[in-house]
């Protein structure tokens, strides 16, 4: 067949001997939650089957636990357990024969999150819930045959192969460090004897599975870790797994208790995928490199520059079920790319919920919100083009109504045209390309730098109106909010008021760390300059001392500005901030020198700067600007005049309710209107 004109390598089958990849995208492992709750399976298996129609080349489930030590939601070590598995393989083979569908065996160890946990000592992680029981010889022998029993289930139910993760501070990981393995037996002391384990599992696994069922192995390509591996032990143990019976070796980067970010949006894209590319080059079998791999394009140089023989997309996956259907078909303006905000995903995980995506709140629920056509074709008028207007637009146009988009503004994105001018959040674009896009290709009427109003939508004689007007920043009711001194975030963002070298930020919410984040920054965003990532975050690509940390200090160029974030609320401030990605946020700045007061009450702004109680003690902030981050209102004067009026209006977004407001809010609600207009 032809090479692809666009992705040529991206779209190169690759033979593994005994089965073939129709691709070299595959979607990575992610533990979506569905595993755990009862009609989990069902669910899964039409998420699974929409991404096989998708045109992925293979499929990597969510981690299912070998035994009951292993921890996580679902396990598989019965014939029953089987069972239930049948119904995702079927689907994900019937959506699309050519497409491989991998179980990942994920045993958690000292991370299990249950009292029976275990490991090679009793050493409890610095985010373990409890301190692991150290395996006797018994014990390990138990684990090694519970791996490859877990393994033979995993066939009888159906899958193409299973992927073993021996990263992340997981059970197989923390026998390879010194950190976690303290033992003198075989199993800890020289290298040899830390990997032991992992070997061991390769080896046990591939013998009862026999030859032709793929076998990845996840490695720690960089485990982030003080004292860590060195990049020799790395492909030391990537030989030896390899020698094991692994069909495919797939990178991982960091432990979940390290502090380097890892897949959030200010990680470059691909920044990692060099580091694949040293190992593969000391091995025989195909290697898996991943992290911030979104868009067709970033696969296909990763491949061309020989870093990987296949790439990972997993939250991309969540993002846009269609990625690389719409490559091969050269639409790939249309993909709703992953902006690596973790916010419906990553942060769900961590917090107990069902993972889904900010950008696509279908994702894990496919089964609750089908997209069907219209029953009666109406014409619907959407008041806001920001993420809620724009989510609904394109839903209800996708199902045949007939749309008229308008917006304030000269362009569409609403809060997003702010968002993405914050150093780190530049992949915000794509989502508002995205939109543009499929305005365009849905025929979508857009009217912009049009304010609307009550009297105008009630002579366009639409059926109904889809208010999504948004917000208007919080004004706090303090003497001098209106001095000179005193700036709105939104003009500090758009650079339309000048900003001094002394300020105080009044209020301590996303809105006021991503200022502090803008005013504070110097030099290239670190989201788009590896260089600069690594400086920033204390990492060596390419020397890999061992974790890739190790003697590396973090050097933040600070900014010429002292500023202080502060927040009413008793405290230190950004505990609101995303589960996952929060610490990379405070850290950074605090690292530039920002400061940080809980426990304010604001009185005055004057001349002299920002006058305050601070734990009831008087302080006066002596700066030259205040920018006031304090909260949003709801902007609802036109659906109240709407309503008013008698006309038909929804509200949605901001619009609807401004507490706890972010993007994953605003675009569900739209999307879940647009499903049942
Ligand atoms: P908006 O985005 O406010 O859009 C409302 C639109 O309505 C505007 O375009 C406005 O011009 C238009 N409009 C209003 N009245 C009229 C009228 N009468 N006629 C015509 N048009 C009108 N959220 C996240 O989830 N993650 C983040 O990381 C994140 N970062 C952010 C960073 C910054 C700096 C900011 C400011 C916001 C951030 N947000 C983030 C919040 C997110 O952008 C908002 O929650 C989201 O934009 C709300 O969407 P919306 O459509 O309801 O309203
Ligand atoms: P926010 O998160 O609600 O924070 C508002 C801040 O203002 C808080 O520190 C609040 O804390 C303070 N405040 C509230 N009322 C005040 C008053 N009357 N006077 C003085 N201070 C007051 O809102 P936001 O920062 O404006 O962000 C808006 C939304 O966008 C958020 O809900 C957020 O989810 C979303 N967003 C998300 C991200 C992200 O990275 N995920 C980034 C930016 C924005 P105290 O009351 O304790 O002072
Ligand atoms: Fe990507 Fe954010 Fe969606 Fe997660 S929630 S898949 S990070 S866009």
């Amino acid at each position: 067949m032809a090479a692809h004109p666009r992705y040529p390598r991206v779209f190169t089958p690759l033979d593994l001997g005994f089965t073939t990849l129709k691709n070299r995208i595959l979607m990575g492992s992610m533990h979506t939650g569905l595993e755990d709750i009862e009609g989990g399976f069902e669910r899964m298996a039409a998420f699974f089957a929409e991404r096989a129609r998708g045109g992925v080349g293979m499929i990597i489930t969510g981690g299912i636990a070998p035994n009951h030590e292993a921890g996580g939601g679902g396990k598989l070590s019965t014939p029953e357990e089987a069972a239930l598995h049948r119904i995702v393989t079927e689907a994900v083979h019937a959506a699309a024969p050519d497409v491989k569908i991998v179980m990942q065996i994920l045993h958690a160890g000292p991370l299990a999150g249950t009292p029976a946990c275990v490991a090679p000592s009793a050493i409890r992680s610095r985010i373990g819930r409890y301190t692991p029981n150290e395996l006797d010889e018994d014990g390990i022998e138990k684990q090694l045959a519970d791996f490859a029993n877990c393994a033979v289930h995993a066939r009888a139910a159906g899958y193409d192969g299973v992927e073993i993760i021996g990263s992340a501070g997981y059970l197989l990981s923390t026998f390879l460090v010194e950190k976690t393995n303290t033992r003198t037996d075989e199993w800890g002391g020289s290298f040899e004897n830390r990997m032991r384990f992992p070997v061991e599992v390769i080896r046990r696994t591939r013998a009862a599975v026999g030859d032709d069922f793929i076998l990845i192995f996840r490695i720690p390509a960089m485990d982030m870790l003080e004292g860590g591996m060195s990049g020799e032990e790395v492909i030391q143990l990537a030989q030896a797994v390899e020698a094991a019976g692994a069909t495919i070796i797939s990178t991982h980067f960091t432990w979940h208790e390290a502090q380097v970010p890892t897949i959030a949006t200010m990680v470059p894209r691909a920044a990692f995928a060099e580091v694949t590319g040293r190992i593969r080059r000391h091995v025989n079998v195909p290697m898996i490199t991943s992290n911030r791999i979104n868009m067709p394009d970033v696969a296909e140089a990763v491949l061309e520059a020989g870093h990987a023989d296949l790439v990972s997309m997993a939250r991309p996956m969540l993002a846009d079920a269609d990625l690389v259907n719409k490559a091969w078909e050269g639409r790939e303006d249309e993909i709703n790319t992953c902006i690596a905000c973790n916010q419906a995903c990553l942060d769900h995980t961590f917090t107990g919920k069902l993972t889904s995506c900010l950008v696509n709140p279908r994702a894990c629920n496919e089964t609750l919100m089908p997209v069907l056509p219209a029953t009666t074709v109406r014409d619907l008028a959407v008041v806001g083009a920001g993420p809620a207007g724009l989510a609904f637009a394109v839903e209800a146009a996708q199902r045949g109504h007939k749309i008229t988009l308008y917006d304030a503004a000269g362009e569409i994105g609403g809060q997003f045209n702010l968002a993405r001018r914050v150093p780190g959040k530049e992949e915000f674009s794509e989502t508002l390309r995205y939109f543009k896009r499929m305005i365009d290709k849905l025929g979508i009427m857009l009217k912009l730098g049009t304010r609307v109003d009550a009297d105008l939508l009630a002579a366009a004689g639409h059926d109904e109106v889809i208010v999504a007007t948004g917000i208007r920043p919080r004004t706090p009711d303090i003497p001098g909010i209106t001095h000179a001194k005193a700036v709105p975030y939104i003009d500090a963002i758009l650079g339309r008021r000048p900003i001094g070298r002394s300020v105080a930020i009044m209020g301590a919410g996303g809105i006021g760390f991503d200022v502090a984040t803008l005013i504070t920054h110097a030099g290239p965003s670190a989201a788009v300059d590896i260089p600069t990532f690594c400086r920033e975050w204390g990492v060596d690509f390419v020397n890999h001392p061992r974790g890739g940390v190790t003697g590396l200090v973090p050097q933040i160029e600070k900014a010429d500005r002292e500023v202080v974030i502060l927040q009413r609320r008793d405290g230190a401030p950004g505990k609101t901030l995303g589960r996952t990605t929060g610490w990379t946020h405070r850290l950074s700045l605090v690292r530039r020198g920002v400061k940080m007061l809980g426990g304010v009450t604001y009185l005055k702004i004057d001349d002299e700067g920002l006058h305050t109680l601070v734990n009831g003690e008087p302080r006066l902030f002596a700066v030259d600007t205040v920018i006031i981050c304090a909260g949003q209102e709801p902007e609802r004067s036109l659906y109240d005049a709407l309503v008013a009026r008698g006309l038909r209006a929804h509200l949605i977004g901001g619009a609807n309710e401004a507490a706890e407001l972010d993007a994953k809010r605003a675009i569900a609600e739209a999307t879940e209107l647009a499903l049942a207009s």
